[in-house]
């Protein structure tokens, strides 16, 4: 891992060319896409734009995060749990139980695939927006379209609450087991259709990706999906 202290990024401009920015700003190349992607796999973060927001896959612990709201992969009852949904309660508190024990009282439990929002309580993030996506049982169940619509009903909620910036984790692919490169192809379409079609106050979504063979799938597929 290189420890340079610049943060590289790479983006996609107007005419698809790929650039490479330094935060000096002053060091620029222009690259085909594939270049600045591939290139930027070797860093912690990945950059583009999809009509005009700003798109980033970056290594990292997604609590830590300072955008409007954070998107937490729960299950139905909204308890809290392990992975991402324990850290989550963990560094925000129990405010956030406690606003997801009063959704569950009054509209029941959250079906696979919807999603609702609470408070981001100690956490730096104001919001957190609580997704369920499908446990993976095989292709069979309608995993794509239920992974998809926990992606998509985030963004809409966030975008519904004129929220600038949202954070996602990569979602069921830790105890729901969806295989991850399959995943990392859904949650990217899904994001990146969204953006492209609605015109939304959304401005910055970021993927924060926990260990680096997540952040290489979806390095991979979103070099795939552009390049
Ligand atoms: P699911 O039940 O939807 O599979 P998990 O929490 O088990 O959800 O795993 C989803 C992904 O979240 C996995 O890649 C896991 O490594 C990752 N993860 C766990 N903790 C964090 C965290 N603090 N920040 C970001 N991602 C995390």
């Amino acid at each position: 891992m290189e420890t340079s202290s610049l943060a590289a990024v790479g983006f996609l401009d107007s005419k698809g060319m790929a650039g490479y920015h330094y935060s000096n700003r002053e060091k620029w190349s222009a690259w085909p896409s594939t270049v600045a992607i591939r290139e930027n796999m070797e860093k912690d973060s990945v950059t583009t734009t999809i009509n005009g927001v700003k798109l980033s896959l970056i290594k990292g612990d997604i609590t830590q995060q300072d955008t409007d709201a954070i998107v937490n992969a729960a299950n139905p009852g909204l308890m809290g749990g392990g992975g991402v949904d324990g850290a989550i309660h963990r560094a925000g508190g129990p405010a956030i139980l406690e606003e997801c024990k009063q959704i569950v009282a009054s509209q029941g439990r959250l079906p696979t695939g919807k999603a609702v929002m609470t408070t981001g309580g100690n956490l730096k993030a104001r919001h957190v927006i609580h997704t369920v996506g499908p446990v993976w049982h095989g292709e069979n169940r309608k995993e794509a379209e239920l992974l998809a619509s926990a992606y998509e009903e985030s963004l809409k909620l966030a975008a519904a609450n004129h929220l600038n910036s949202i954070s996602f984790p990569s979602i069921s692919t830790g105890a729901y087991g969806y295989p991850v490169d399959a995943a990392a192809e859904v949650a990217l379409e899904a994001v990146i259709s969204f953006l492209r079609k609605e015109v939304i106050a959304i401005r910055e979504v970021d993927f924060v990706l926990f260990d680096s063979a997540t952040f290489r799938a979806y390095s991979s597929a979103l070099e795939e999906m552009l390049g």
